[in-house]
Formats: C-alpha cells, structure tokens, sequence
C-alpha cells in the first residue's frame, strides 16, 4: 500500500483547482511515485506544489509547472518526445504514462545516473536516457512529435526547432534573466512557419552548453 496515496490525492486535487484540465495528464501525476524521484530526507515534503533541491544546485520542478508543462506538450497519444535537462527522472515518468517514446537528455554525470537507475527500477521503459549537452538535440532519433526543455534558456537552440516535426510543438522557459523565463511555447506548422505563445512567467535553473548560458553561468 501507497503510503503517499492520500497526498498524492490532494496534489492532483490542487493541480486541477489550479487551472490544470486534462485529464489524462492529471492520472499520470496520480500514478507517478513523485516522493521516489527526491532525496529521503525530502519525501514527506514532495507533494507540496515546490520545486525542491535534488543535488548538484539542482532542483524538481514544482508540480504545476510540471502538469502545466506536460498539457502544453502533449497534443496528441503516442508521441515521441524529446526533453532537455533529465534531473531527477520526474518530469520524463509523468510523460512516459502518455507517450510512446520519451528522450531525455542530462548533462551532469550524477544526476544522469541516478535518474536512468531510477527510472529502470519504476520500469519506466519508453524512457531513454543519454548523458551530454540537450541544446544540440538528439539527432539521430529526430525528428520528434514535441519537445520540452526543464532549465531556462536565454533564447531556443536552433538544433532544437531543426528536430522538430511539421505539426510539433517546442515548450520551453526562456528569456534573458538567469533568474526567471517566459514560458514560450512554438508549434511548427506544415508550411514549416512558426507560431509562438506565452504562458507566463516561470523560474528555472540555467540551460548550459553549447546553445544555452555559457558553462561558467
Ligand atoms: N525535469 C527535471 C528538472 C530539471 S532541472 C525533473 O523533472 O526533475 C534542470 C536540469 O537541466 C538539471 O538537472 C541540469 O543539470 C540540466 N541541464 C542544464 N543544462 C543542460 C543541457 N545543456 N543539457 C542537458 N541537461 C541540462
């Protein structure tokens, strides 16, 4: 039995007070064990809507922003996604439930391992990890039904909107302040143009590499 059943209840409960509307997504935030993608001292405190710290100046993302994030990216069944900055393993488990494949990229070697351990043993097993820079993409799968970038970009790397299907959309928190982004969402439609949204604001930690802040940021 789920100790953490009744808590994970009422953070669905919140999520959807808070403006979040599908379904679908709500039941994969219900199924995904948030309090084993943290650190144990951390568990009782996960279903709180936080971002917590987990390691390396990393953090979870709070689960609103997750939720919102995933609505934003999920537009139809059996996509394959693509994200950048893998953290704890949190945000690729909630799209795992609603995708046919997901992509995830980390740059730190920790996190990197601890999150592709993490989700072999919760059988996560649409989920495939790759450690090293996400701003140049994953070439060789591409191109993808939608991709998500979880750190703050100071503008979308190109490599990204190169990777991405006619018809996808890119969701990505971007914008010139390391300490708070737009969320941004750009959909290529078939004549290859795109159109961009804003969400609002949001606070992510730096997106580094190649086509993100530069490495000592
Ligand atoms: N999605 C995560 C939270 C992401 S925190 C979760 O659900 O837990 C942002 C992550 O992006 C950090 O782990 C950071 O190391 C990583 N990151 C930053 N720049 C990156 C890059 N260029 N490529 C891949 N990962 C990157």
């Amino acid at each position: 039995m789920d100790a953490f059943l009744e808590k994970r209840k009422k953070l669905v409960n919140l999520l959807r007070d808070k403006g979040i509307k599908n379904e679908k997504v709500l039941e994969s935030i219900m199924q995904v064990p948030r309090h084993m993608f943290v650190p144990s001292f951390l568990q009782y405190d996960c279903y709180m809507d936080k971002a917590l710290p987990i390691g390396n100046g990393q953090t979870i993302s709070q689960p609103y922003i997750v939720a919102l994030m995933t609505e934003l990216v999920y537009i139809r069944n059996n996509m394959k996604i693509l994200e950048i900055g893998t953290g704890s393993g949190y945000q690729a488990a909630v799209l795992a439930n609603l995708s046919e494949v997901v992509y995830t990229i980390e740059k730190l070697p920790t996190l990197f391992s601890e999150a592709k351990n993490r989700l072999k043993t919760l059988k996560y097993d649409n989920v495939l990890c790759k450690l090293g820079d996400g701003t140049i993409g994953w070439e060789k799968d591409a191109p993808y039904d939608g991709i998500i970038v979880t750190a703050g970009a100071p503008y979308v790397p190109e490599p990204l909107f190169k990777q991405l299907k006619e018809d996808g959309v890119l969701v990505i928190p971007e914008g010139e302040s390391l300490s708070f982004q737009e969320l941004n969402v750009y959909k290529k439609n078939k004549n290859g143009t795109i159109e961009k949204h804003s969400y609002g604001e949001c606070a992510f930690v730096p997106l580094k590499g190649k086509y993100g802040w530069e490495n000592g940021a």
